[in-house]
């Protein structure tokens, strides 16, 4: 059953998800025309509420069983059609507490993947957070440039900052595990343990994202976090560009780090915890425009992963499906 669940999965999850995206747009479109039309904002014709957008937005209204009498107050129309739009947005973000990684990637450690297709695509990360203020200021370039990024949390900064973590699923962004103390030391299994186990209790509780990425700090691959991530069926995601940010090199340096080191199906690093990430925020807008204009499209990492998972599929049906 699992194997099958997963299969549609792989083809279905990533495309479900961009569906219900555009719904969303359609609806919020729509009820701002049907809206403007009921109450007369405007003095354009009435004729403008009965395009197809404003048709639809009536429809689900309908078919969510809230009221269409015109004797009922613009007031109460609004407040059905803002609780279908909560709907709608409430789904999107379940599709993301739901997600399970591939089985094929279980365990596995990744800098990037693989696209036969040559997509160019990319899924930034920000490492270390939640951490005021940087974390709210990239939060806001991302939405303003329509961006689902992945933010790796550290348990710690999740305590403090939990409605940092839950603003982040909140605003579609992925969500990951990087240990509870980014600490580089060398743990013994119960320490380990902890460190992996207890920041995804805590994400989890937090922000009811089941999360199964792991990516190590530093990169330590043998301190023990990352064995426990590996038996526990953990994606351990690496990096394949990094803008080198946690150094403050500057904007300019910090941009040209992470540019050059860009490649389609990579993952690039970046931090908005761990200190002053003032230049992360200045080079961002920077870093963005520069890759929109190569072509590129941005995607989280677990978009990354689905993505592989149905080529894979597609090319070599039956050969992936082993659990
Ligand atoms: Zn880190």
């Amino acid at each position: 059953m699992k194997n099958q669940r997963l299969f549609l999965k792989g083809n279905q999850s990533l495309w479900r998800r961009m569906s219900l995206s555009v719904l969303v747009l359609t609806v919020g479109a729509g009820a701002v025309i049907w809206l403007v039309s009921h109450v007369n904002l405007l003095n354009c014709s009435q004729k403008s509420a009965t395009s197809s957008l404003s048709s639809q937005s009536v429809l689900l209204l309908n078919n969510n069983h809230v009221s269409d009498d015109k004797s009922a107050s613009a007031v109460t129309q609004a407040d059905g059609l803002s609780k279908v739009i909560a709907s709608l947005e409430q789904q999107a973000q379940d599709q993301i507490r739901r997600w399970e990684v591939p089985a094929e990637f279980e365990g596995k450690t990744l800098s990037e993947v693989k696209l036969p297709g040559k997509e160019k695509v990319i899924a930034l990360t920000f490492d270390d957070g939640p951490n005021p203020p940087y974390t709210q200021q990239i939060l806001s370039i991302l939405k303003k440039n329509n961006i689902k990024a992945t933010f790796f949390l550290v348990g710690e900064n999740v305590k403090d900052y939990p409605l940092l973590a839950r603003q982040e699923v909140a605003e579609g962004h992925a969500i990951a595990n990087h240990t509870w103390s980014h600490s580089y030391r060398h743990f013994s299994l119960d320490g380990a343990t902890h460190e992996i186990d207890d920041t995804a209790a805590l994400i989890d509780q937090t922000t009811g994202v089941k999360t199964s990425i792991f990516r190590p700090p530093g990169g330590f691959l043998h301190n023990g976090p990352a064995d426990v991530a590996k038996s526990e069926k953990y994606f351990i995601a690496m990096w394949s560009a990094d803008a080198n940010d946690w150094k403050r090199p500057g904007v300019p340096t910090l941009v040209n780090n992470l540019l050059r080191e860009v490649s389609p199906g990579g993952m690039a690093l970046m931090h908005d915890g761990g200190g002053d990430r003032s230049q992360t925020v200045k080079a961002l807008p920077q870093i963005i425009s520069t890759l929109r204009n190569r072509g590129y499209k941005f995607l989280t990492v677990p978009e990354l992963l689905e993505m592989q998972d149905s080529e894979l599929k597609r090319a070599m049906p039956g050969v992936l499906s082993k659990k």
